[in-house]
């Protein structure tokens, strides 16, 4: 294991066409694009890890993962009202579809259903103890009090999130979300904001596996449904080319994280800022399909 992430982070060094770094959230364009970490941790616990597999990074969509658990733990299968679970084969931050499907976004995965899910483990309580509860949630997973929210991340997204905004109102006019939208707003951005590294964020990933060691943070039931809509709806529209490529679950980031499942085996964090023409990113889906060619590992047997 260790000797194929050393040959990936080698081959990453080694590459120059990196893919764009994100930069419609201002403080995500100082980011440096030669940034590459990846860490594997098995259901036995241990962790494997190469390049800046311990520096922290913003893992933006990839907490709609978390998010999504939270929420179904506050509501269960009455989320499915309002979000629903089929891929958009749009962009993340697309609102076409919204009108023509009366305000139930396609899937949790995209920003208009993450607003959703955001919206629903905020009712009854405020932004602070909503925030304080998904920390609290992914801090268990990975067992680590170390895990933050970069407030200048949030404040920079805010800033410049129109589109979510645009978002947001139109599904509070369709009566789909239940608290004030700038609550909702400020919450997501927030929850976009947090950062990991991929040790962590890998470490976190276990829960979506049966890790014999883990606190039970989610059913059996809930964890594979999860993984489902993170294989078919984890990367936006290039979530068909990641499921061909490497046959695993997985859901990306703006910030150029990735988590990946390899149920009952592994959960992977892979970061590298570059993105693809999708916005996910580019040398970790590239390292993705490397690391399943070489382990074999897939869902597809
Ligand atoms: N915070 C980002 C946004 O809402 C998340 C998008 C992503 O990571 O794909 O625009």
């Amino acid at each position: 294991m260790q000797s194929i992430l050393d040959e990936i982070a080698e081959r990453a060094r080694m590459t120059r066409q990196k893919g764009r770094v994100a930069d419609y959230i201002p403080e995500l364009a100082k980011i440096d694009p030669d940034h590459f970490g990846m860490c594997i941790a098995t259901v036995d616990g241990e962790c494997f890890s190469a390049g800046d597999a311990d520096i922290p990074f913003s893992i933006q969509s990839v907490s709609k993962v978390f998010a999504l658990a939270l929420a179904l733990g506050r509501v269960g299968d009455a989320i499915w009202h309002r979000v629903g679970r089929e891929p958009s084969g749009l962009s993340f931050d697309s609102i076409l579809l919204l009108e023509r499907e009366d305000g139930v976004p396609r899937n949790p995965f995209i920003n208009a259903g993450a607003l959703v899910t955001t919206d629903t483990y905020l009712t009854a309580s405020s932004p602070r103890e909503a925030l304080a509860s998904l920390l609290r949630f992914v801090r268990t997973a990975c067992d680590d009090e170390g895990i933050h929210i970069n407030e200048k991340v949030a404040a920079s997204e805010i800033s410049t999130g129109h589109r979510n905004f645009a978002l947001a109102h139109y599904l509070a006019s369709c009566g789909n979300l239940h608290n004030e939208v700038n609550k909702v707003l400020g919450t997501y951005c927030h929850q976009c904001g947090i950062e990991m590294t991929c040790r962590q964020l890998a470490l976190a990933g276990r829960f979506l596996i049966d890790a014999p060691d883990m606190p039970r943070l989610v059913s059996p039931d809930r964890r594979r449904r999860i993984a489902s809509l993170m294989m078919t709806c984890g990367h936006y529209d290039g979530s068909g080319d990641f499921a061909f490529r490497v046959g695993l679950p997985g859901k990306s980031g703006v910030g150029g994280g990735i988590l990946v499942i390899a149920p009952g085996r592994a959960a992977i964090a892979v970061w590298s800022p570059g993105l693809n023409r999708y916005g996910n990113s580019k040398l970790g889906t590239e390292a993705m399909e490397f690391f399943a060619k070489q382990t074999g590992w897939s869902v597809f047997g």
